[in-house]
């Protein structure tokens, strides 16, 4: 497969230094990357701004966009098999994932937005103003910088990539350093598609390349998934610019679990929950709130559950639980282990590094504190890796001051037969996403973000085509 940027329908090595891409499950090289240079995204900015203007995409009626977007999610669709092995390559999500949810939740999406292009519509309004015919028309915003993280490389690009292109923008995509080749290969398909060139560029390479992305003055928007911090920084330049920008950020999702919960019942699902991509989620279920009469029994159960998974190379039909993406998010994991121990927190199991075979890749033991107070950082800090805390709550009075005493607010999960109580809590907990006894889903149709440090807009839904369109008045005078 090319390794290159694509530019302007041209692949094209960059100009920066050389960097690899490594398969975290072996610590293996899979490929070497060019970074590019500032030259490189402006050339990359360039050619979708003059996409934007052509008759080939520009001048594109909605239903020939949407036959194009369709096209592209079919052979997303042919090559899912081949893309998931890649991703899990690349990333080290068990391939139960790769293929079961990020290639057919990706493919979901660009046909949902395909759907989307025709009916971008405005609105007529009732103004008071004599002798007016007044309406609204949505127009797509033009060139969009698209920043992806490295947990979903593929999926969470497509979050955004699928409602830019239906709106009718072009865009410019900074894959994350780690994780560069499924968005490579993706891009190869959307120029088989006969997508346009120069409508989907993408430049590799890490913060820098990002930076002079978001800087350009030729893009009109950013859109961002990472960590808090730099998109604090993303959403500090875009407003100096005055830019628009949708943030994706952290999270520390809280899982209630009341008294009346069947614990076996609900242990797979907080299990999943709490250790999907080996804790890589930004709505990992991290804080377990368990009514301290039932807290032994939980923590017990998920500790139990957690030490028995199988860590293993994603490839292996054997694994449950795949590396970490680096080895930094290793470091970081057994950083917050030695953190809740020196708080005092319970280690019941997990807690290191696997030796043997595994030693080599960037993996982690699932890892469980019990008797985890709020204070502790390991409760209110984002870990991104497979360490979960279990805290016990007297009251269910206590319940919503609990779950909101964080900066994060991205998503929570209840689990109680009690609906009087859920439907309070679902309410009052500052969350873009509550799930009521289930696990984590998504779907295209419904509307996903965080509230306070968790970030800015929504993807999805309708709220996604808003993202990616300007608004304008248009006034005709009757007389
Ligand atoms: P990160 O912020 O380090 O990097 C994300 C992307 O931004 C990468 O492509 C990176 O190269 C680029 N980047 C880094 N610094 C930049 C800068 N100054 N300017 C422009 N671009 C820059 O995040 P990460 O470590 O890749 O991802 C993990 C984080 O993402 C976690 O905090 C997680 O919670 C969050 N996340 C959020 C969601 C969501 O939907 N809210 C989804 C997935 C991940």
């Amino acid at each position: 497969m090319r390794t290159e940027m694509l530019i302007g329908g041209e692949w094209t090595a960059g100009g920066g230094p050389a960097f690899t891409s490594v398969n975290p499950a072996t610590g293996e090289v899979l490929a070497e990357l060019r970074e590019a240079t500032e030259a490189d995204v402006d050339a990359a900015v360039q050619a979708a701004d003059s996409a934007f203007a052509s008759d080939e995409w520009g001048g594109l009626l909605p239903a020939a966009r949407a036959k194009l977007l369709l096209r592209a999610a079919d052979l997303l669709e042919e090559h899912a098999a081949e893309i998931a092995r890649l991703e899990t390559q690349d990333q080290g999500q068990p391939l139960p994932i790769s293929i079961g949810f990020s290639l057919p939740n990706a493919v979901e999406h660009l046909r949902y937005y395909a759907g989307w292009a025709t009916k971008i519509t405005g609105i007529t309004a009732p103004l008071s103003v004599p002798d007016i015919d007044y309406r609204t028309r949505r127009e797509p915003l033009g060139v969009c910088g698209l920043i992806a993280p490295w947990n979903f490389p593929l999926m969470i690009l497509m979050w955004k990539l699928a409602p830019a292109l239906a709106a009718g923008n072009t865009v410019v995509i900074k894959s994350a350093e780690q994780t560069p080749l499924s968005t490579l290969r993706l891009a190869g398909l959307f120029e088989e598609a006969g997508i346009p060139a120069g409508v989907v560029n993408v430049v590799t390479g890490g913060p820098d390349v990002g930076r002079a992305l978001v800087r350009h003055p030729q893009v009109k928007k950013i859109a961002f998934t990472g960590s808090t911090e730099v998109g604090r920084e993303i959403g500090a330049e875009c407003g100096r610019n005055l830019k628009k920008v949708s943030l994706e950020l952290g999270g520390k999702a809280p899982s209630i679990i009341a008294a009346d919960a069947d614990l076996d019942a609900v242990l797979q699902g907080n299990l999943l929950g709490g250790l999907i991509n080996a804790g890589q989620s930004c709505a990992a279920y991290t804080r377990f709130y368990v009514d301290a009469r039932r807290h032994d029994e939980f923590a017990e159960k998920l500790s139990g559950a957690a030490g028995t998974l199988r860590l293993g190379n994603g490839l292996d039909p054997q694994t449950q639980l795949g590396p970490l993406v680096s080895a930094e998010q290793v470091d970081q994991a057994e950083r917050y282990v030695t953190i809740g121990k020196q708080e005092g927190a319970d280690l019941l199991t997990g807690g290191q590094r696997p030796d043997g075979e595994l030693s080599s890749g960037f993996f982690y033991e699932p890892t469980v504190f019990a008797g985890v107070q709020q204070d502790m950082r390991i409760a209110r800090e984002e870990i991104f890796g497979p360490v979960l805390t279990v805290l016990p709550y007297d009251s269910p009075d206590e319940l919503t001051a609990l779950a909101n005493d964080t900066g994060y607010g991205l998503a929570a999960a209840i689990w109680s037969r009690d609906i009087s109580m859920v439907n309070r809590l679902a309410q009052e907990v500052k969350a873009g996403t509550v799930w009521i006894n289930m696990h984590q889903a998504l779907d295209a149709a419904a509307p996903w973000g965080g509230m306070k440090s968790s970030g800015i807009g929504r993807e999805m839904g309708w709220d996604a085509i808003e993202a990616y369109t300007d608004v304008k008045s248009i006034w005709t005078h009757l007389t």
